[in-house]
Order: C-alpha cells, then structure tokens, then sequence
C-alpha cells in the first residue's frame, strides 16, 4: 500500500494500491488528482 499526501498541505488523503481518482483534500480544499499504479515489486515473505 501506499500512502497518498497532498502535495499542497500534506494531509494524508488515503492509502491505496492502485488509484485513479480525484480526492479533495480536506484541509486545504484543493482537488488533487491521484494516479496510483500497481507496482511489481517482489513479495518478500
Ligand atoms: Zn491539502
């Protein structure tokens, strides 16, 4: 997972894995776009 934080504030939006999406951040009320995609890394377990 990944976190997102606004680039303006850096309020913590949300955490996702994937993301294509458009989230209005609450403290700053600037709509950030948010594109997240799945990343390939290596499951170390
Ligand atoms: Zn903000």
């Amino acid at each position: 997972m990944q976190k997102v934080k606004c680039p303006y504030c850096g309020q913590t939006l949300l955490f996702a894995r994937t993301a294509d999406i458009e989230v209005k951040c609450q403290r700053c009320k600037k709509v950030i776009e948010i594109k997240i995609k799945e990343q390939s890394e290596p499951h170390v377990k």
